[in-house]
């Protein structure tokens, strides 16, 4: 996507005019620094890919949900995709308008969707029959119309990691498209639900376009399907999932599409329903390059077997490695020009699924030294827990040659409130 904002300037890396060396230095590590400039240039790809038809940008506010991120999208014009009642309730304090917002999600509770019918959401993505139900029933008691698109699966391999691969036809996610037609019948008779759309999200990290091709046919022709029910859709909801480069362009085939590219391929789409606004829910494509994890070098371990550099950061502060098996490029913070070593860097959690990366040639840092996690912006702190009971790391917002604290460290305090003796 856009041009990376990380550089070494001499031998020090540089995020935007900011310097990571000082920024640990001055607020301790891990931490997690993003920039603004990269978030800002990643939602402007997408608003110029999309500028020639009427779209909107739904951040997925599960990838990075910091209120100023949050913030930085509202005000590009963005809305928010939310999956929770949780994310709502940041939506709506970060400043989001209720009328960019959509609700996806197979286990959506009365209470949530009730929350969301009185903010005025744009649509619920509704995934199953029973929710349609439900969700029907709770706009009744308030006396309101739920506007609704059905989650769709279009069954199509999106060739990513299996734990975020979600178009399947026995995923948990969405309705078959052969039931969606009915689906779509039984709303048009429901005096409390408002039809304005149809949604897919396929998965997520996808790096080729196969897919997307293959999603757009099959809504092609459940569209034509939808309008023969005499129903006039005003959105389409084309999910997230566009992948990043977690390799640095060191592996052609996991380089993903450009963005220009992905909206061709629903081009025939819109050339059948010009009308139809665009909504996208892209998270990991605006927020994943802009961010990394700093983690400072306690010990290096040598053992007859393995090599390890045993960092302040762990599976807890990211866990995409652990849990997925990812791949995030590190690099050190300050290069000595020293040579590399075949390592494993790992953190101090007692699991031995801990570890940020395995056998990987970095080059050899002391004790004191830091590293740069690349690609850590989307699905780093958004999914970090207190697992050994180790506090959740603060968060910086660079801007130019200036930062601010949007979260600050937690404290001892913080890992035992709401509990008793
Ligand atoms: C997670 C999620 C997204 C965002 O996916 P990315 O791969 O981060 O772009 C979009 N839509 C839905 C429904 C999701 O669950």
């Amino acid at each position: 996507m856009a041009e990376s904002v990380f550089s070494y300037k001499g031998s020090e890396l540089f995020v935007e005019d900011v310097s990571l060396d000082q920024l640990a230095e001055e607020l301790g590590t891990p931490l997690y620094v993003y920039s603004t400039k990269a978030i800002l240039d990643n939602l402007a790809s997408y608003q110029k890919a999309f500028a020639d038809r009427p779209h909107l940008i739904a951040y997925s506010v599960k990838a990075a949900s910091n209120l100023a991120i949050l913030s930085l999208v509202q005000k590009q014009g963005g809305g928010a995709d939310i999956v929770s009642g949780g994310e709502l309730f940041r939506a709506l304090k970060a400043g989001i308008d209720p009328q960019k917002i959509v609700f996806s999600g197979v286990g959506k509770t009365k209470a949530e969707m009730a929350e969301a019918l009185k903010a005025g959401i744009l649509s619920f993505n509704v995934e199953s029959a029973p929710e349609l139900a439900a969700l029907s029933q709770v706009a009744q008691s308030l006396g309101l119309k739920a506007p609704i698109a059905f989650r769709v699966n279009p069954d199509v391999d999106p060739q990513t990691h299996p734990y975020v691969a979600t178009g399947f036809r026995d995923s948990k996610f969405g309705v078959p498209v052969e039931e969606a037609l009915k689906l779509y019948k039984v709303a048009q008779e429901d005096p409390n639900i408002e039809i304005v759309g149809l949604d897919c999200h396929i998965g997520s990290q996808l790096t080729s376009l196969g897919p997307f091709k293959a999603t757009a046919e099959r809504l092609l022709v459940l569209l034509g399907k939808i309008k023969a029910l005499g129903l006039e859709l005003k959105i389409l909801d084309l999910g997230g999932g566009l992948g990043i480069d977690y390799y640095d362009q060191k592996d052609p085939d996991k380089i993903p599409p450009l963005t220009k590219d992905y909206a061709r391929a629903f081009s025939a789409i819109y050339q059948a329903y010009p009308g139809l606004t665009i909504v996208l829910e892209p998270g990991r494509s605006v927020v994943g390059p802009a961010g990394v994890l700093l983690v400072t070098t306690l010990y290096d371990k040598i053992t007859p077997f393995k090599r390890f550099f045993i960092t302040d950061g762990a599976m807890n502060d990211l866990i995409r490695p652990s849990l997925y098996g990812s791949y995030h490029n590190i690099k050190p913070v300050k290069d000595q020009g020293r040579p590399a070593a075949l390592v494993n860097v790992v953190g101090p959690v007692c699991e031995s699924g801990d570890f940020l990366a395995q056998d990987r040639a970095l080059p050899i840092v002391q004790p004191g030294e830091r590293l740069a996690v690349f690609g850590a912006g989307a699905y780093g702190f958004s999914m970090a827990s207190n697992y050994n009971s180790r506090a959740r790391s603060a968060e910086v917002l660079v801007n130019g040659a200036t930062f601010r604290i949007i979260r600050t460290r937690e404290t001892r305090e913080d890992l035992i409130r709401g509990e008793t003796l």
